[in-house]
């Protein structure tokens, strides 16, 4: 279970595992964590992890506008 913060509105999230009790920074665009897995793959969970969340919120923000317009029309 990761735990997401966000540190900067421009991309920079700070992740957080509970169970293990780290916590790396990442930036994204471009993609950026200091653990070992990004190190050797260029890609990790934590990167994966903060991307999700940012879908996610960008699904809701276009859900909102959206219900905004209906209203709107209404
Ligand atoms: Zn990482």
């Amino acid at each position: 279970m990761l735990e997401i913060t966000t540190i900067d509105e421009n991309g920079v999230y700070a992740v957080k595992n509970c169970k293990k009790g780290t916590e790396y920074l990442v930036t994204i665009e471009p993609d950026t964590c200091p653990c070992i897995a990004y190190r050797y793959y260029g890609d990790c969970k934590h990167i994966q992890a903060v991307k999700d969340i940012v879908r996610e919120d960008k699904h809701m923000k276009i859900a909102i506008e959206r219900t905004e317009d209906l209203m709107v029309l209404d």
